[in-house]
This record gives C-alpha cells, structure tokens and sequence, in this order.
C-alpha cells in the first residue's frame, strides 16, 4: 500500500470536535487506499502552558526534565486520535516517539532525528492497521530519555516520516491555506501562493515564517519530499495548498518571494572592547559555550585600540548572554566597559531567488524603510535575503511596506 504522512497542528486538534473533523480527513485518505501515518501537534496552547511551567518551577532547569514534561502534550492529542479513528471503525493506534523508535541526539530541546526504523509500523500496517498516528516533536535518545526537537518540531517529526517511509506525500494541516507572500496574520495583502521553492521555504522559515520548522523544509529537501501546507479547517481536493517544490518547478519567477519577520529578537553592544587579534574568537566562544544563538554581527571600526562589538539573539537568551559575557570578563579572557541590551527590536527580511541576478533590492528596501521613517539599526545579507534589525514597534509597518514596495500582492 502507498503510504501518505499527514500532519496536524496545534489548532488542528485544539478540541475534541477538531479531532473528528481531522479524523474524517484521515478517513478519505484511507479509503483512497493509503495506510495513513499521522503526526499530531499538542493541542494548541498546551506546549506553551507546559513551557510555563517548567520555567516557573525551575529557571535555569535540566533541559531532560523540560523535555520529559513539555514532550507530554502530543501524547494527549496522539492517543484521542487514534480512539476517534477506532470511533469510526478505522483500524489505528498510538506511538509515542521512544515506541517507533523516532532516535535522536542527544541535545534536549533541540535534539535532531538521526533514524527511524520503519519496521514496527510497517509490521502493523501488514497486519491490517489502517492508520498509525505518531506523537509529533519527540523521540528518544542513545541515552533512553525522551527528547524534543524544538519548538514547531512536529513538522519535522512529520517529514522524517515521510523521507523514512518512503511516502507519496507529507500535507502539513494548519489554520492557514497554505504558504503565503508573508503571515496573512499582520497584512491583509498577503497573497497565497500554489508553489514555493525549497531554498526560498528555507530562508522564510529560518528568519521566522513559523508555518514550517526550518529543519523540516531542510529534511524535505534533502530527501525529496513531496511536501504540501494547506488547511484543516476547508474541504480539499488534490490541488489545495501550496507545494513545496524544486526551483524549476515554478512558473512564477519574482525578484523577493516573501517577507518573514521574527518578533523575539535582542540586539547586545559591548562597549570599548580592547581590539585585537583573538576579541572575536573570545567574545563569541564564551556565547557559544553558554549555547547562546549569534544571528547577526557587527563590529565598528576602532579608535585607540578600543572597539564596539554588536550581535543580536533571541530575546529568552539574553539572560544566558549576558552572565556568560560577564563571566568572561571576570576571568579576564575579555576586556570592556559595559554590556547594553535592546529587547525591544525586531528582525524583518525579504527572501527571493531571484536576488541572485538581480541587484537594487538592498538599496530599494532601505528607502521604503526610510520613506517609513524607521531606522534601521543592524543589516546582514546572504545570495538570496536581506534582514534588518529595527525597533519592533515599527514591525507590522515594515513587513506591509515592504509588501507593497515589492508587489507581493500581485502574481508575477
Ligand atoms: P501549527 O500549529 O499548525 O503548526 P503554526 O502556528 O506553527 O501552526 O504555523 C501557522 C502560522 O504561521 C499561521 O497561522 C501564520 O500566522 C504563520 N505564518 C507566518 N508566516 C507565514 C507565511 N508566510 N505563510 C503562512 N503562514 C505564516
Ligand atoms: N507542540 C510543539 C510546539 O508547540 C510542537 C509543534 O506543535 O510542532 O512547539
Ligand atoms: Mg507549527
């Protein structure tokens, strides 16, 4: 039997009502003949809820407890799916990770897949088991503890699957139709689109298009995935959503793809850092070490053999960067005056292919921005996106600009 993924978000199965609606979307595939695996969100609001509590608990906490608690939320969701399914008359059961076995690394809260097996599964689909539903966002790791993939994990645990069992297709089932110019949440004008490019899915995705998990847009690529995003909440037909895809499979061809935005960034200024030779190397190994994420750097130029020394991270990690800075300067490994911290900034990119052979979309982004009146505060750029740092209060204004400036709105 072909086997098709289909995976459900936190919204998807947000009460028990959406469960039977996902359910009945479940059971057209299976009628068409597929043995169904189902990945399965926790219902939407409950990872947060256990992330809370973690935190509440246990500030700097042992990121294997995290795990053990916040991985609880896909078990609720995966066993009522699989009851509703058996509800209907559709032969299925649960898997929680560590059952399959989903294996993984061992870096809790953002452990990666390395393997798995399809035997178990495909034993039970030989013996007449329609649907096998998969508790998303963990797995288990050399150690036997439970791990968990980052938040949106589920995403990836769904086109692992998918690459594993050699499935016909991965759908992402969410609230939304499918993958949009930018969040149809913060501009009206978003224009869905029917096909994307891998790379271009990647770059939104990583500069914080939560609508996939950058590594599942990583994994699909790698392995070929047939990989579709459309909605839980709408009849659909074969056609729906949009399809992530191979470059040469699109017709559409614009310079920017899409504007991605992430709310929950910090920009950190060391100031007067003695400048010379190994200041890098010290200053980003200590927030290495203390498992900070550096996005993007920057260092203005010295004068008297003193420097400033900018980098932005997500905002939760401030905290984290600034005791590891401070630690480093106390065991003089670095020299400076004093650490200031911005937590009200916001990253805003434009993403596009099509910047390979065209130049004038940094100089074009910049005097939207600038017709805005906003300041722009770091830049960084790569072949094919532009980011830039700015006060968040300006977020919503820049993404709808930029839209605009760049004829998001409008099919190529
Ligand atoms: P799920 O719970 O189904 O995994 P998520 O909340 O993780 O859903 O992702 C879907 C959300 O991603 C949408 O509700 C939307 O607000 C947001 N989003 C951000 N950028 C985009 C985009 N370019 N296209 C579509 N959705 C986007
Ligand atoms: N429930 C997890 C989260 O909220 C994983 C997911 O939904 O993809 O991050
Ligand atoms: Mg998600």
């Amino acid at each position: 039997m072909p086997v098709l993924v289909m995976k459900f978000g936190g919204t998807s199965v947000a009460t028990l009502d959406r469960i039977r609606r996902a359910a009945k979307r479940v059971g057209v595939e299976v009628a068409k003949g597929y043995d169904v695996i189902v990945i399965v969100s926790a219902m939407s609001g409950k990872t947060n809820e256990l992330v809370g509590w973690v935190n509440e608990t246990s500030p700097f906490y042992d990121a294997r407890e995290y795990d053990a608690v916040v991985s609880s939320g896909e078990n609720v969701t995966a066993g009522l799916m699989a009851l509703t399914l058996q509800e209907m008359d559709i032969p299925a059961r649960s898997w929680q990770g560590w059952q399959v076995p989903v294996k993984t690394t061992s870096s809790h809260s953002a452990a990666r897949i390395e393997d798995i097996p399809p035997a178990n599964i495909m034993n039970k689909f030989a013996e007449g088991m329609k649907v096998a539903v998969v508790a998303g966002f963990q797995g288990v790791s050399p150690e036997g503890r439970i791990t968990t993939l980052g938040r949106g994990g589920s995403d990836t645990t769904a086109v692992a699957f998918a690459a594993a069992f050699d499935a016909e297709r991965c759908d992402i089932y969410t609230d939304v139709d499918g993958v949009y110019t930018t969040d149809p949440r913060i501009c009206d004008k978003a224009r869905k689109l029917d096909r994307i490019a891998f790379e271009e899915m990647l770059e939104l995705a990583s500069l914080g298009a939560k609508v996939l998990q950058t590594r599942s847009v990583e994994l699909a690529m790698r392995y070929k995935v047939k990989l579709r995003v459309l909605s839980s909440f709408e009849e659909q037909s074969d056609e729906a959503g949009t399809l992530v895809c191979d470059e040469e499979d699109i017709m559409e061809s614009k310079v920017v793809a899409g504007v991605a935005y992430s709310r929950d960034e910090a920009k950190l200024t060391l100031l007067s850092v003695a400048d010379r030779p190994g200041i890098a190397a010290a200053i980003f190994t200590a927030l290495s070490e203390a498992k900070v994420n550096v996005d993007m750097i920057v260092q203005n130029i010295s004068e008297e053999g003193r420097t400033d020394m900018t980098f932005s991270c997500p905002t939760d990690q401030v905290a984290r960067a600034e005791k590891a800075l401070a630690e480093a300067k106390s065991k003089e490994v670095l020299n400076f005056s004093e650490v200031v911290a911005d937590t009200g900034v916001c990253k805003v990119s434009v993403v596009g292919i099509g910047m390979r052979s065209h130049t004038g979309v940094a100089a074009k982004m910049f005097r939207v921005l600038s017709q805005e009146a906003i300041n722009i505060k770091v830049i960084t750029t790569s072949e094919i996106k532009i980011s830039v740092l700015i006060d968040r209060k300006y977020m919503e204004l820049a993404v709808q600009a930029l839209h605009d400036a760049f004829d998001l709105d409008k099919a190529a």
